[in-house]
């Protein structure tokens, strides 16, 4: 019997996997069999990653794409250009950016970049990919939330916004597409050691309140991620439909 889990002859879209969490999930979903297109804005980051990822898993495994998930133009074109060269069955929607500083302060052009990066980004790229999984009647969505889809923070008031407006996004793509055959869920991590949060990490008051407030006792890795979004991008998922999986070692199930 094949296992469940396996992703063999599936194509998966990871936007923001030239580094990061995005990467880890690429290279999980690479080694459960699929075929990945490594996505970013920097197309020699994009290249470089994925030359090394073919070295490892192999030239016809992986793919890329450089496109701005917040221009509807270039999310256009771009998804155009990969299914030009096979469906996409898999979508998983990471890219993301964060913004630090009071919401007394924030200007308008930083909450709506923060908002368009980490939640319009999710309907744009969505709606485009699903078009094609609507007709076929299958494929699988995650949405990469957060915490603070959850939990509130000081100085992250759009980002908290954001993450929480993709719970629902994933719940309303769920109330329009799980009749036709695609399923919409999210992951989300808690703190985790990448680029974006080396700032907190190098901060020591930050670093113990992680690592005090999380159960498990310390930041997450990359690597910690993506095994929810393999389950959840394959048939071992196949009647779960709008949820969120919280992968944050016992964050939120904790005051
Ligand atoms: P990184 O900053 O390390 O990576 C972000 C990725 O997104 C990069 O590949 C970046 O590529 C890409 N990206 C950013 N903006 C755009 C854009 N407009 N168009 C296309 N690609 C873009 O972040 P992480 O790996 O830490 O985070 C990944 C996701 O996980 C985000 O959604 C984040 O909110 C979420 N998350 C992270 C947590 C953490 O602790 N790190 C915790 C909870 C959730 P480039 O800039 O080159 O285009």
């Amino acid at each position: 019997m094949t296992s469940p889990f396996d992703l063999t002859g599936r194509r998966a879209l990871v936007t923001g996997s030239s580094r990061g969490i995005g990467l880890a999930i690429a290279r999980t979903l690479l080694s459960s069999g699929a075929h990945v297109v490594i996505h970013g804005r920097a197309a020699a980051v994009v290249a470089a990653t994925a030359s090394a990822l073919a070295e490892e898993f192999g030239a016809e495994a992986v793919s890329t794409a450089v496109f701005d998930v917040t221009d509807e133009t270039s999310v256009v074109a771009g998804v155009a250009a990969i299914e030009a060269a096979g469906a996409i069955d898999i979508l998983v929607n990471n890219a993301g950016v964060q913004h630090r500083e009071p919401m007394l302060e924030v200007s308008l052009a930083d909450w709506d970049r923060v908002i368009r990066t980490d939640l319009t980004s999710a309907f744009l790229v969505g709606r485009t990919v699903a078009r094609a999984m609507v007709v076929r009647g299958a494929g699988a969505i995650v949405n990469i939330c957060s915490v603070q889809t959850d939990l509130a923070r000081p100085t992250i008031g759009a980002y908290t916004a954001a993450k929480g407006g993709l719970r629902n996004l994933t719940k309303a793509m769920t109330a329009e597409w799980a009749p036709h055959g695609v399923r919409v869920n999210g992951v989300a991590p808690g703190y985790i050691r990448t680029e974006l949060t080396q700032a907190l990490l190098d901060d020591p008051t930050f670093n113990a309140w992680v690592l005090g407030r999380t159960p498990a006792g310390r930041w997450g890795e990359p690597e910690d991620i993506g095994g929810a979004v393999v389950w959840l991008a394959s048939d071992a998922s196949r009647f779960v439909t709008g949820q969120v999986v919280f992968v944050d070692g016992g964050m939120t199930a904790v005051v």
